[in-house]
This record gives structure tokens, C-alpha cells and sequence, in this order.
């Protein structure tokens, strides 16, 4: 089902004169669960169309010191060039297949993020396809091993969504920010105009703390691709912009009876569990193989 995202209620081009060169389209993506998603269409979680040739990956980091075997990645989020033409892809992919290495907790970085692995393909290129269940809870990813985090999405379905977004206020170039009277801060920040905090391609990230755009080993500045939160909306008392029109009777019916299962596939569809930080995903176009990195914050 499409979703929409309300209009800000305020006029901010005309509220911040200049603000009109700093606004991007981010796509939002709307998961919703689902367990029958083909595997070849854009996705989040579930089964990925995948070569028969490669075997699913696992992560062979050494420090994994605690499992008796190589964790097997998680599938995360898949893009086809075809329903994003905005976005641009690797020259000669139309497929993009984000996995990370979900257990955390002895192999990691000092953030204790999920290690991406990132794959750049042609769907053409993909003969025959690998018949693998990829996995749906810890237990299939590690023995005997708790995960720190619930990094494993459930499958779900999207929805594209495209919508107009600026910066975070305090990412605003001093020369729009400086002359602006403090209520137009608070203004800003009640009525959402700045970045999408949900599931989203694209756009600006919604930084919580400073900009954490990271450096590739390249040297060049790394490009913004993606944003994943393990809530696609937290503050629902406030104007809940960010919610979709058509989710807002299920967050309704969770301020009524806190339970409620409805809610939980609309404001943390993927299940995921990640103590409340955001996830960044950006990517090197200098590089050729061009790599990810990810960043989070809370
Ligand atoms: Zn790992
Ligand atoms: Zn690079």
C-alpha cells in the first residue's frame, strides 16, 4: 500500500530566504512486513536473488573468537537501478545488496556497528540462483552466542516515497543560520522540516549528534546512500509529521493500549533492536569497487 508523509505545515522557503539551495529529495522507503516479497524486487531482509556460484557470505573476521564457525551475513536491504533512477549506481549494476555481519559483540569496531558488505551487480549476470534461506534469528547466525543488538531485519515489503527535506538547523551554512531569530530554531524543529528520521535512500542524514560524514581510505569524502533506525518515529507525542497518514491509527491505538502489535509493524517494522541508534550507510563513487562504511549515533 502507498504511504504519504504530511506536508510541513509551515512555508519554510519563505520563513528562511536562501533555504531553497539546501533542500534534497530523500526517498523513504516504508517497510512493511511481509513474508512473501519476490526474491529478485527492492527489499529489506528475506531472501536476495543471489548467484549459484557464490556461496552466501560469512564474515571471517578473526576476532570472532567465541563461535565455533563463521557467522553467516545478514541480508539487509536490496535496490534495483530500476525503481530508484535518481540514485546513482555502480557503472554496469542495476542491483544493490547491502549485508552486514550481525554479531557485534567480539568483532567490532569501537562502535560496535554491524560490519557492512556491500554488492554492486547486474541481475542479467545472475543465471542460476543460489536456493538459500537466509538467516531469520540469532540461532541461525551463531551457536550458543547472544546477540548484543537485534541486527537481523525481518523481511519487508517497500514502498517508495519520495519527499523535500533540509538539513539539521545546525548543519545550516552560517550565512542562513546566523541572521535567524532563536524561535525560528524551535520553529524549525517542532514543525519537522529537517531531515526524515525513518528508513530512507538518500536526502540528508538525520544526524543526532554533529555531521559524521566519514573519510573513505581513499581520502575522498564518502557520499551519503542510506539511513536505517530501528524506529521509523520515536517522539509520538510531538506533531508526528514523519508519520505516514495512513499509520496514524495504529499509533493512535498504541497511545490507547501500549501493546499494540499493529503499532510495532508500523513504527519498527524491521524488528530491529539497535538500543535506539541510527544507522548511516555511505558510499566511495572515486573508489572503483565503491565501498561502504557505516556510522551510527544516538
Ligand atoms: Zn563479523
Ligand atoms: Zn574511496
Amino acid at each position: 500500500m502507498p504511504k504519504s508523509t504530511e506536508p510541513a505545515k509551515i512555508n519554510i522557503e519563505t520563513m528562511i530566504p536562501g533555504i531553497a539551495s539546501q533542500a534534497k529529495v530523500a526517498i523513504r522507503l516504508h517497510p512493511t512486513p511481509c513474508d512473501n516479497v519476490p526474491e529478485d524486487v527492492s527489499k529489506i531482509g528475506g531472501r536476495f536473488v543471489w548467484p549459484k556460484a557464490e556461496a552466501w557470505p560469512q564474515c571471517h573476521d578473526s576476532r570472532h573468537e567465541y563461535a565455533t564457525k563463521p557467522p553467516i551475513l545478514a541480508p539487509v536491504v536490496q535496490l534495483r537501478a530500476a525503481d530508484f533512477p535518481e540514485v546513482e549506481f555502480r557503472p554496469g549494476s542495476d542491483l544493490f545488496q547491502l549485508l552486514w555481519c550481525p554479531v557485534t559483540e567480539d568483532a567490532c569496531d569501537e562502535l560496535m556497528a554491524p560490519a557492512p558488505f556491500a554488492f554492486w551487480r547486474s541481475l542479467d549476470d545472475i543465471v542460476e540462483r543460489l536456493d538459500f534461506e537466509p538467516p531469520t534469528d540469532a540461532s541461525d547466525v551463531i551457536e550458543s552466542y547472544l546477540l548484543f543488538q537485534q541486527c537481523i531485519p525481518q523481511p519487508c515489503a517497500i514502498s517508495p516515497e519520495r519527499v523535500r527535506e533540509y538539513p539539521v538547523i545546525s548543519m545550516l551554512p552560517d550565512e542562513l543560520l546566523d541572521p535567524l531569530p532563536e524561535e525560528m530554531w524551535d520553529t524549525y524543529q517542532q514543525e519537522e522540516v529537517g531531515p526524515c528520521p525513518a528508513t530512507k535512500i538518500g536526502g540528508h542524514p538525520y544526524w543526532i549528534q554533529n555531521d559524521d560524514t566519514p573519510t573513505c581510505d581513499c581520502g575522498a569524502k564518502m557520499d551519503f546512500l542510506l539511513q536505517l533506525p530501528d524506529w521509523e518515529y520515536t517522539n509520538m507525542d510531538a506533531y508526528q509529521r514523519w508519520i505516514p497518514l495512513e499509520d496514524r491509527w495504529a499509533v493512535n491505538a498504541y497511545h490507547s493500549d501500549r501493546t499494540q502489535e499493529a503499532m510495532l509493524d508500523v513504527l519498527k517494522p524491521m524488528r530491529f533492536d539497535f538500543n535506539h541508534f541510527t544507522k548511516y550507510v555511505f558510499v566511495c563513487r572515486a573508489c572503483e569497487s565503491w565501498p561502504v562504511k557505516l556510522i551510527e549515533q544516538h
